[in-house]
This record gives C-alpha cells, sequence and structure tokens, in this order.
C-alpha cells in the first residue's frame, strides 16, 4: 500500500499534535508515527486520515480517534511479549498499534462483515494478530489467561468473564458507560479483588452482546 512522503509528514503532525494532548510515552508515540493509518479507512477519504478524529469504517462503526488510541494504549503499560486480548476489531488499527509495540495480540470482533475485512487487511502488514468473529463479552477463554485486555467499544459493566480471563497482576482497560463512557483502568490483584482507577470522559460506539452476521 502505498505511504507516500505526504501521508508520512501528516503522520507526524499527528503524533506533534498528541504530544501536545499530553501523550508523553515515546514508545506509542513512535508506533502511532509509523502506523499507515490511511490504509485502515476508505481511500476516499484519505485526507481526514490524520486528522485527530474518529472516523467511519462501516456497519456504523468507526475507527477510534488517534488520541484515544494512545490514552488506552499508555495505560495498558504494553510490555514486548504481553499477551493481550482486545475487544472490538474494528478497523484493526488499535490491533496493529499494540503488535507493533511487540504483543502477541488475540482481537474480536461480533460483526462478520468486520471482522472478514479486517483480517483481510491485516495480512497486508507483516503483524501476528489473530482476529476472532465472536461476542467480546464473553472473551476468549481457549487462549486465557491474558496479561492485558483492551476493550474498544463503550461497555455498561465490567464484562465478569474478561475478569477471569485476566492474570492476576493484569490491567484492563475499559470505557465504562452507556451513552458517554469513563476510560476505566482496572487491576486484577487477586482472584477476589480488583482495583479500578478513572481517567477521563471519551465517546465510544457501544459494546453490545452477540455476535452479527
Ligand atoms: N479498535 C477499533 C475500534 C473499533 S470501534 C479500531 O482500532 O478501529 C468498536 C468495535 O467494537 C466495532 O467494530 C464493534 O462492532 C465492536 N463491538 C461491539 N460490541 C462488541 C462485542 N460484544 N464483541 C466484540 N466486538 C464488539
Amino acid at each position: 500500500m502505498l505511504d507516500s512522503y505526504r501521508h508520512q509528514g501528516l503522520r507526524k503532525k499527528l503524533v506533534d499534535e498528541l504530544r501536545m494532548k499530553g501523550i508523553e510515552d515515546e514508545q506509542v508515540l513512535e508506533v502511532i508515527g509509523r502506523i499507515p493509518r490511511h490504509c485502515f479507512i476508505d481511500s476516499t477519504f484519505d485526507a481526514y486520515a490524520y486528522q485527530d478524529k474518529s472516523f467511519y469504517i462501516g456497519e456504523g462503526q468507526t475507527i477510534s480517534q488517534p488520541f484515544t488510541v494512545a490514552v488506552q494504549t499508555v495505560l495498558l503499560e504494553v510490555a514486548s511479549g504481553d499477551k493481550i486480548l482486545e475487544v472490538g476489531t474494528g478497523s484493526g488499527y488499535q490491533a496493529l498499534t499494540l503488535d507493533w509495540l511487540g504483543a502477541d495480540v488475540f482481537s474480536v470482533e461480533r460483526q462478520k462483515k468486520l471482522y472478514l475485512k479486517t483480517k483481510q487487511l491485516l495480512t497486508k502488514f507483516k503483524s501476528t494478530v489473530k482476529i476472532f468473529y465472536g461476542d467480546g463479552y464473553l472473551g476468549l477463554p481457549v487462549y486465557a489467561p491474558f496479561d492485558k485486555i483492551i476493550v474498544t467499544c463503550g461497555a455498561p459493566i465490567i464484562p465478569s468473564a474478561l475478569i477471569e480471563q485476566l492474570k492476576i497482576g493484569g490491567i484492563m482497560i475499559v470505557p465504562l458507560g452507556e451513552k458517554k463512557q469513563i476510560m476505566t483502568k482496572v487491576i486484577k490483584i487477586s482472584d477476589k479483588d480488583i482495583k479500578v482507577t478513572e481517567h477521563g470522559d471519551f465517546n465510544f460506539v457501544p459494546m453490545l452482546s452477540e455476535k452479527v452476521r
């Protein structure tokens, strides 16, 4: 896929903008500076790819705003080799960000059309992201436990199956709420205890249960 000097220049500007908005993690900024976001949205809208905005990707869904991707990724404290579950594959942009940070990514998407489209798209990148068609409320019990879990849709509650599938000491980042969401960090302290902290208001598409054919 074509990654022109113009794209690269716009990407550099986007990284500067994220830095100005308070993102300090150089590793996360470096990866955002490398991922060709224009490949994740319809080519007709190429000009919008490096604006710090969410964007329509079909099936009523959006690719998250780069600032949101950065905040979630920083909060997740990604270390190389981490086994990470993502709920809400969408365009695949967040999944590739985690992959390029060295994580082993398992991502689940409930809409079959998006699942198929993104699975195809990610083959074009050197990535080891594994994509599944399923309901994120159930997680991926066969591949559990995970070091980290990231939810990229607005969840009304912290899904209990996801807490179960998190390792002790593991981190889950989940935007909690129905209309607006509060970015929530959950640390699994023990089999019975979690520690919860809040990290600002965001807007996500809703987390809905069951698969869509
Ligand atoms: N991470 C994505 C953001 C996608 S928007 C990106 O980088 O582009 C959120 C996605 O969550 C949508 O694709 C939506 O279909 C999906 N989703 C909503 N509820 C879900 C569920 N229960 N399980 C899995 N995916 C879900």
